[in-house]
């Protein structure tokens, strides 16, 4: 499923955040200190090669809502943008520090001239964000933030089961 807003699209596919070739940039659900781990962290750098570890480890600890770049390595992407979601229950207020993880990252995609960027559902899994009240978030922000965008025009949502995706095109419908 496919929205646009002005210059921007916003899709929501489901597949293997590591496959997705024709986007410059992919958005790893990081941990603080951007280490291999699980979940997408474990896919990216098991794809990456241990380049990636090496280069992304410097960069830390982040805290809760920031994001670092790098270079994709051995995926078939040019960035990996690392970015720590907020543990749900923890690190609160959690809708502003995922709004503010989605702003970084996007930030850093348009720093470096990223013109397509695809994200998991980042929080959703070990950190356990409800998916709904997380797509609302992600969605919402992508939003408010489509207009100032100058060279991201794709923005691809990457979910891994059938019940994410439809949490996210509900959320994508309902936002634009
Ligand atoms: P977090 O620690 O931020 O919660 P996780 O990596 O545990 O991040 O999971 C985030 C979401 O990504 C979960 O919904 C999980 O099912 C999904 N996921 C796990 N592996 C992949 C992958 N290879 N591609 C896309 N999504 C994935």
């Amino acid at each position: 499923m496919k929205r646009t807003a002005g210059a921007v699209t916003v899709e929501c596919v489901r597949g293997d955040i590591t496959a997705q070739g024709d986007v410059d940039a992919v958005v790893n659900a990081a941990n603080a200190r951007l280490e291999p781990g699980g979940g997408v962290a474990g896919a990216i750098h098991r794809a990456a090669g241990p380049g990636l570890a090496e280069e992304a480890r410097p960069l830390g600890p982040i805290d809760p809502g920031e994001a670092v770049i790098t270079g994709g390595h051995e995926l078939p992407n040019r960035f990996v943008i690392h970015a720590l979601g907020p543990v749900y229950g923890q690190d609160r207020p959690e809708a502003e520090l995922l709004s503010r993880l989605y702003r970084n990252a996007l930030a850093l995609a348009e720093e470096n001239g990223a013109v397509s960027v695809a994200f998991p559902a980042i929080s959703t899994g070990i950190f356990g964000y409800p998916i709904e009240e997380a797509a609302d978030v992600a969605l919402r922000t992508l939003r408010d933030a489509a207009e100032g965008l100058r060279t991201v025009r794709l923005v691809r949502f990457v979910l891994f089961s059938e019940q994410d995706l439809d949490a996210h095109e509900r959320a994508l419908a309902e936002t634009f």
